[in-house]
């Protein structure tokens, strides 16, 4: 059961989100959509393949991609 104050933190991490790209997180082996993040996300995760069964744990810092977010954050800086 979702309590007041967890519905208010799960509300506001949802408009925190609007102005992030979102990307796919996908199991290094078989490519299985595994979950999707957002552009900020950083440090470790642990995830379990629901296609492989395999549970890999990755640090998105090694990932890191140049998301749309960074251009629009670039963007706004120069402009
Ligand atoms: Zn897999």
């Amino acid at each position: 059961m979702i309590t007041p104050n967890e519905k208010r933190k799960l509300d506001l991490s949802k408009q925190e989100t609007i102005d992030l790209a979102q990307r796919d997180l996908r199991c290094p082996n078989c490519h299985f959509l595994v979950s999707k993040v957002y552009g900020d996300v950083r440090g470790h995760m642990e995830f379990k393949c629901p296609k492989c069964k395999d549970i890999y744990v990755i640090n998105f810092n090694y990932f890191r991609t140049r998301s749309r977010s960074f251009l629009v954050t670039l963007i706004r800086v120069i402009g």
